[in-house]
């Protein structure tokens, strides 16, 4: 596989303006083509330094991949730099020049020398085109190496590069007669830096399949990307790599692919007919929203109630006020009693609830994030289990929800293991 280097052009990158947020794009998405990503270089709008920059990034990389300085000022010398060092001319793009020309036509502006900078190419490269402003971006093989330039907004780059550059660079797999394919494993209950940990040395030593995770808030994906010249072997190699990480942390992966824990909670729910309500206190209808994101769940969720005072918690479940006044609201019977409740006034076949303390301020002496969530099943003695999440407030509320889904998963995994047994 090839390998690629992130070339980040600006002295205000260096400076510390800016944040240099184009690699880690461009460092995900070049994942998914399949492609090394070894090194992020960052250097000034300096000719000298660039020129050096190129030279050492030619010696240990396939693809040198640049962004920033394909602006219309003598400061953005990218191109300019890339043409002299590769001894090419520097043309116009007609495209982009008409682009540009049109732009000040309309305004009745004069077009300046600069502006035309911007639909400059260098010769012989493959054009990019940039639908969010002027500056033509470019793709350009020589021997071994394909350089590939890209404007630095990532208004501007972004949507260059996943529309016009990456099927050029996909391309070049096809060439080579490489296959993709990729996998994604989704974990709950697993911090991504335990997740790393784990697979610490999977990650340093991947190749083929590469291994990218991502943190998406308390959930981590990993996807994996193999190539091969066939799709059997690539499915292969991804195969092998999956089977290591099961070993490992299988015991946090929920689901494959697009699918979302919520996803994966209803369609269990249909497919075991069951019948969901839930008591909601610090989650506030988070978990009833939630559910109702997604079509066709009304075939299992039949309604609920918010109660987010002690009174409602009593007038609208009957939580008792003995349970009130000698265990708290923020307590395993009080969840218990929520749980039960809902479900019997809804006559559903599980309830659900949530009750604790989302923050700022404690509430009858609990900490921050204390949470108790009751999960009442037909047929089955109520349970309720506490959490203490300890980030802010609204983090708090969404990791509940979060975490009764997984609950609820857990119940129902187990319920089809022991049918299938
Ligand atoms: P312009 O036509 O705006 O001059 P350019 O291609 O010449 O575009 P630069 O001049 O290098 O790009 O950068 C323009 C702006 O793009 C920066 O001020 C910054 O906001 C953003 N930018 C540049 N490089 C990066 C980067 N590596 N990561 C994130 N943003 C960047
Ligand atoms: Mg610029």
């Amino acid at each position: 596989m090839r390998s690629a280097e992130i070339i980040a052009v600006g002295t205000e990158l260096l400076l510390g303006q800016i944040v240099n947020s184009n690699a880690a794009f461009l460092s995900k998405e070049l994942a998914e083509c399949g492609i090394y990503v070894y090194y992020h270089t960052v250097v000034g709008d300096n000719p000298e330094r660039l020129q050096k920059i190129i030279e050492i990034a030619e010696s240990r990389s396939d693809i040198l991949i640049f962004t920033g300085g394909l602006g219309p000022t003598e400061d953005d010398i990218t191109k300019q730099i890339l043409a002299k060092y590769l001894s090419k001319e520097i043309v116009y793009d007609d495209t982009h020049l008409q682009k540009i020309e049109a732009y000040f036509a309309a305004r009745n502006d004069i077009m300046s020398e600069n502006n035309k900078r911007q639909a400059e190419i260098i010769e012989g490269s493959t054009v990019l085109m940039n639908d969010f402003g002027f500056a033509a971006g470019m793709v350009f093989q020589q021997k071994a190496h394909t350089y590939v330039l890209l404007p630095g907004p990532p208004s501007e780059m972004q949507p260059m590069f996943v529309q016009y550059a990456k099927p050029v660079l996909l391309r070049q797999n096809d060439a080579e007669n490489l296959i993709l394919e990729s996998k994604v494993l989704r974990f709950f209950g697993i911090g991504e830096s335990k997740l790393a940990d784990d697979l610490k040395d999977l990650i340093a030593t991947q190749t083929n399949p590469t291994i990218a995770t991502y943190a998406g808030e308390n959930e981590v994906t990993i996807r994996m990307t193999a190539s091969a010249t066939s799709r059997e072997e690539a499915l292969r190699l991804i195969a092998e790599t999956e089977e290591e990480i099961i070993k490992r942390d299988g015991a946090y992966i929920y689901g494959t692919g697009e699918v979302t824990l919520v996803d994966l909670v209803i369609q269990q729910l249909m497919d075991a007919n069951m019948t969901i309500s839930a008591a909601e206190s610090l989650t506030a209808g988070l978990f009833q929203a939630e559910l109702a994101s997604t079509t066709g769940v009304s075939k299992i969720f039949k309604g609920g109630v918010v109660t987010y005072s002690n009174e409602m918690k009593q007038t609208l479940l009957n939580v008792s006020s003995e349970t009130i006044e000698n265990e708290g609201v923020v307590s395993q019977a009080c969840a218990i009693e929520m749980a039960e409740n809902v479900r019997n006034i809804c006559q559903t076949d599980i309830g659900i609830s949530f009750t604790g303390v989302a923050g700022p301020e404690s509430l009858e002496g609990h900490p921050v994030g204390t949470v108790w969530i009751g999960l009442s099943i037909v047929g089955k003695p109520t349970l309720a289990y506490r959490y203490v999440f300890q980030r802010d407030r609204n983090y708090n509320r969404r990791r509940a929800v979060k975490e009764g889904f997984a609950l609820i998963k857990a119940f129902l995994d187990e319920k089809t293991n022991k049918i299938s047994e």
